[in-house]
Parts: C-alpha cells; sequence; structure tokens
C-alpha cells in the first residue's frame, strides 16, 4: 500500500518538528511533499530543506498529489483550515489544542463527518516515556489500585512566542499544555468527572493565564491534580502517585524519581520517634527498612511512531485511532468548563 502524502501547514516550531523528527520515523507510511505557511521566509526555510513550498493554502488544496493535510498553525485558525481541508477531499491531522471551543469542534466534526474524511488530533503526549510509567502503573496495579495522581509542569520562561500571549489567537497556557495533561489524564482514569476546581495563574500580567492549578475527582474516585506553572524558579516533581500499597515519584521526563511499595512485612519493627524541628514525631518518621522496597520504574521507552503508524492504519486498514474524536472532545469540554468556572 502507498504511503500517504502530506503537506504541513504552518512551518514553525511544530511544523518543523513533523517535518524533520516525526514523519521521517514512519518514511514508508508516510510522504512529506511540502509545506505552506504565510510568512514568505517559511516557505523559503522549506525550500532550501528540499520541501515543495506551496505559495498559497488554495495551491495545496487544489493538489491532487496530496492525500492529506497536517495543521501546525496558531490555535484559532485550525477550524478554518481543517474544514476547508476535508472540503476539498483532504485527510487532517490538525496539532492540539483542536479548536478554540467544542462549538468549533464540532463544526469541524460534522464536515469530516459529511465529507467521510479521516479527521484526527495529534495528542502526542499519551506516548510521553513518564506518562507511559504511570499508565503502566495504574494498569498493572504495583503500588495497589491508584487512588491520587499528581501531575505537573513547571518552567520559569513564562510564555513563550508571540502569539501564545493573546486570547484572540488562542493563546494560554490551560489551551497550551493544560489540553496535553488534561488528555492523560482522563485517557488513563477513563470515568466520568464527579467534581472540578480551578485556579488560573496570571503573574506574569498577560490577558491569557500563564498557568493553573485543577483538582479532578472521576466517578470512580481517583482524584487528580493538575498543575501548569510558567514562573517556577524551582520545581515540584513531574508525578506523585498514591496507591493504596505505594508510592511513585517521577521527577523529570528523564524518569529520575523513586518507586517505593509497603512490603506488608508484619516482623517489621516499628518507626522510630524523630526530632522534626522543634518537636518529635513518629508518625513523619521513615518506615523502618524491612516495611519497605524499592522498585525499578516498569520499562517505557519514548515512541514517536504510533501516532503516525495508527494515521496510517485508519486510512488505509480501517484501524481504529488511538485518539478519538470523542476523547478530544470531552477534554475540550472540560477546558471550556473550567474557563467557565474561573468567571
Ligand atoms: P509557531 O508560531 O512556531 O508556528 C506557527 C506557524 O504557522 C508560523 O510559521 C506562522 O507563520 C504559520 N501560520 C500562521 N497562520 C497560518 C495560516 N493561516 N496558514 C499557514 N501558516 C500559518 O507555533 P507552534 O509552536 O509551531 O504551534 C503551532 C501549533 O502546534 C499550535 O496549535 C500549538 O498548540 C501546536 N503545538 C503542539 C505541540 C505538541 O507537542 N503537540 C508542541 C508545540 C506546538
Amino acid at each position: 500500500m502507498s504511503a500517504i502524502n502530506f503537506v504541513i501547514i504552518g512551518y514553525g516550531g511544530m511544523g518543523s518538528y513533523h517535518a524533520h523528527t516525526l514523519m521521517p520515523t514512519e518514511q514508508e507510511k508516510i510522504h512529506l511533499l511540502g509545506v505552506y505557511d504565510v510568512l514568505e521566509e517559511r516557505r523559503q526555510a522549506a525550500s532550501e530543506k528540499g520541501l515543495i513550498a506551496y505559495d498559497s493554502f488554495e495551491e495545496v488544496l487544489a493538489d491532487e498529489n496530496v492525500e492529506a493535510i497536517l495543521i501546525a498553525t496558531p490555535n484559532d485558525s485550525h477550524k478554518e483550515l481543517a474544514i476547508r481541508g476535508l472540503q476539498a477531499g483532504k485527510k487532517v491531522i490538525c496539532e492540539k489544542p483542536v479548536a478554540m471551543n467544542v462549538a468549533e469542534l464540532d463544526e469541524i466534526l460534522a464536515v469530516a463527518k459529511e465529507t467521510g474524511q479521516t479527521f484526527m488530533v495529534h495528542q502526542n503526549r499519551r506516548w510521553d516515556p513518564d506518562f507511559l510509567v504511570v499508565r503502566d502503573l495504574y494498569q498493572k496495579k504495583q503500588i495497589g489500585e491508584i487512588f491520587q495522581l499528581e501531575s505537573r509542569v513547571q518552567g520559569a520562561n513564562g510564555i513563550p512566542g508571540d502569539w501564545r500571549h493573546l486570547p484572540e489567537h488562542g493563546g494560554g497556557m490551560l489551551l497550551d499544555w493544560g489540553v496535553h495533561l488534561l488528555d492523560q489524564i482522563l485517557w488513563l482514569v477513563n470515568s466520568p468527572i464527579k467534581k472540578v476546581s480551578v485556579d488560573f495563574s496570571y503573574v506574569l500580567g498577560d490577558q491569557v493565564d500563564d498557568g493553573f492549578i485543577s483538582y479532578i475527582t472521576f466517578e470512580n474516585d481517583v482524584k487528580a491534580l493538575i498543575e501548569v506553572g510558567t514562573s517556577n524558579y524551582t520545581t515540584l516533581p513531574r508525578w506523585y502517585v498514591k496507591g493504596y500499597e505505594g508510592t511513585a515519584r517521577i521527577d523529570d521526563w528523564d524518569l529520575s524519581g523513586e518507586l517505593i511499595r509497603a512490603t506488608n512485612n508484619e516482623d517489621a519493627s516499628a518507626p522510630k520517634p524523630i526530632q522534626a524541628g522543634v518537636g518529635l514525631t513518629k508518625t513523619m518518621a521513615p518506615p523502618s527498612e524491612e516495611a519497605t522496597e524499592k522498585l525499578s520504574f516498569p520499562e517505557a521507552k519514548a515512541e514517536y511512531q504510533p501516532f503516525y503508524a495508527n494515521f496510517y492504519s485508519v486510512v488505509r486498514e480501517e484501524a481504529e485511532p488511538i485518539v478519538k474524536n470523542s476523547e478530544v472532545r470531552e477534554v475540550l469540554a472540560l477546558i471550556e468548563h473550567m474557563f467557565e468556572l474561573a468567571k
């Protein structure tokens, strides 16, 4: 079966990453023909890399060699580009966040249905190694049933670039990083949401949020804290995960951290009281050596391929999409709800 001929719309940071890092991992399935960007200098950069630089979006749509487009433009432009692509008979992969709100997504999905064209959203962080470790712990219960997860990303560099500062372009950190962390948690826990609270941060003085902390309780009683920060000069762990029989702390994307399980050894000696500050405590003293064991994190390697390989199977072999549009819609509805809560 032939490779799918792609054109990338928007050859900025993420468009370039698709072109030169992600797509080349699936050379037999995905063939990049060229790019279109509104900026002449970006089209020039594409030409210098040996890609066709289309002069207009219309030219891309009119080219019968183009079977699919990948949209990597600012968030407010996704809807129009996706709909026009689908109407021109192209399959579409859209970067996250798929759209500005659920109403926009519904318009896209209606056109995808009408035209019968494949539409998928690039929620790539479902394959992050740190998330794969947490997913493995959650599913295989190495530290028992997991009942609490804390998922954080924290930086000290503010909001990057230009359009991410502006509400009209769909800027802000909930739509930028929040959409990844929420997608991971909702996909993992896979239970309806019972309760949500959110506290947005505006410390940088932008019109859009520069971070947020959210608590989510699911119907199955799993609780998640999600935090995104852009003015954190020292950071908390990427993940802190509690199960009934142990705790995992993943410090960073390099998978440093600790996985500790209770041995439930009845002969383990009781913890000894320690001096803590100006007081004494047994409650907060470290457990005795026999009471816990240190485990290695389950094997989890970065896999870039599954998204494009899955897209290919969806298009050519009628496989199920891994990132389902119904899941993407659920995450966007939650984001919209969080913005409503903050009003
Ligand atoms: P960017 O500003 O670096 O690049 C955007 C590019 O799109 C620019 O070159 C700009 O000239 C071009 N552009 C703007 N409007 C256009 C239009 N109508 N038609 C054609 N080109 C247009 O932004 P970025 O960081 O690459 O982000 C682009 C998208 O990718 C956003 O939706 C963002 O959320 C997403 N993204 C996803 C990930 C991920 O991990 N999945 C990471 C980064 C960005």
